[in-house]
């Protein structure tokens, strides 16, 4: 749907009162053309190693009290088969972001294991931060087929306070590669963090705007949450408070679903460490993508991103049960042992 500008702001202004219409409309949108499926993407966070310095992010280079690790292919592998095991069909992989031959090919080899796995291949999503054209051709061809790079703030002044002024952090770059994605045959997501200091409403409607004008297929989008160890923690006196943080993300669901009625959009993990609820809600009011952590125990706290990340429980039958009780308040069914690619991709 076309929404203007002006349309936007207000909606994103709105109060808990008044966003309940909002939210009533997002969900009437998401049953319509989406349904009432909440599809898995098993998340394997398999290296916390980085070439980069995200000014918000606690994995960054230069930050010397972050663990690195790099999870075997065995390790990977093991979780694959508990996702298998659990019948989810989809798998979304995660990591810092390096630009070399190894890191290229050892990707590439992964994505070929896990696609023989499994009976019919995983839905494989990346998230492996820019690469060149050749590398994101070859992922693409072993069998991954989403991948997500957030373009973090759609606003390049406000992209420049978030990330160094360098040729390592270029606004160009990044965009670049969310259209070299699409070249090569992604379905292709993107996406941003909301309440990050100094941003407004404005640059919001206009995030909301840009992802609908470059037509993207799915979104993942979270509250931001700061990390002592990184350098925009100095300005953390200027945030709103998280919960504002978290109904923010909540309307931004809503907006983008209303906008964008067939794409997948992700209930993320951050929302769910900002608000107990925020899962839910988000699922209530216009997501329909969830992504349980499969990481193996071990690592799991080293990829610390942000601080206070939720920790699963030992047993993992309790997690999925947990899951599932937050999908069905939702008013959602949980979609085991299929796909759940973006409808909107399998238009074009
Ligand atoms: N290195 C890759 C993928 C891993 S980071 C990349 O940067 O694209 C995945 C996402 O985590 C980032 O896109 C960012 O939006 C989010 N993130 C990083 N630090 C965060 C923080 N402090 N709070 C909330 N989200 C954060
Ligand atoms: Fe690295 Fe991604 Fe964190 Fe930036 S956001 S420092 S690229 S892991």
């Amino acid at each position: 749907m076309q929404v203007g500008r002006p349309q936007l702001i207000e909606w994103l202004s709105y109060d808990r009162k008044q966003a309940k219409e909002l939210f009533e409309k997002a969900r009437a949108i998401k049953h319509k053309n989406i349904g009432r499926k909440t599809f898995f993407r098993g998340l394997v966070e398999f290296s916390n190693i980085c070439a980069k310095d995200c000014n918000y992010c606690g994995i960054r280079k230069s930050n010397k009290n972050s663990h690195r690790y790099k999870l075997s292919d065995e390790d990977i592998l093991e979780s694959a088969k508990y996702a298998l095991d659990n019948n989810f069909a989809s798998l979304a992989l995660q990591s810092g972001e390096l630009e070399s031959r190894a890191f290229t090919s050892r990707v590439a080899g992964l994505v070929e294991k896990l696609m023989a796995i499994r009976e019919g291949g995983f839905g494989i999503t990346l998230s492996c931060g820019e690469q060149s054209e050749e590398t994101y051709r070859l992922w693409r061809e072993k069998g991954a087929s989403r991948y997500l790079l957030r373009i973090e703030s759609s606003t390049k002044d406000l992209y420049y306070q978030l990330h160094p002024n360098d040729a390592k952090h270029n606004f160009e770059r990044r965009l670049g590669c969310i259209h070299l994605l699409r070249k090569t045959g992604w379905q292709v997501g993107t996406g941003i963090m909301i309440g990050v200091p100094g941003q407004t409403v404005e640059h919001l409607a206009d995030d909301l705007l840009f992802m609908q004008n470059i037509d993207i297929d799915m979104c993942g989008m979270g509250p931001y949450i700061e990390h002592t160890d990184t350098p925009l923690y100095t300005r953390r006196n200027e945030l709103w408070p998280m919960a504002e943080r978290s109904f923010m993300t909540i309307k931004m669901i809503a907006c983008l679903r209303i906008l964008m009625e067939d794409i997948n959009i992700a209930a993320t993990t951050a929302l769910q460490t900002s608000d107990p609820l925020g899962r839910t809600k988000a699922l209530s009011y216009g997501a329909n993508i969830i992504m349980p952590n499969i990481t193996p125990g071990a690592y799991r706290d080293e990829y610390a991103l942000y601080q206070n990340k939720p920790k699963t429980s030992d047993s993992f039958s309790d997690y999925i049960d947990s899951l599932e009780t937050e999908i069905r308040a939702a008013g959602d069914e949980p979609g085991y042992g299929v796909f759940g690619d973006s409808p909107r991709f399998g238009k074009r």
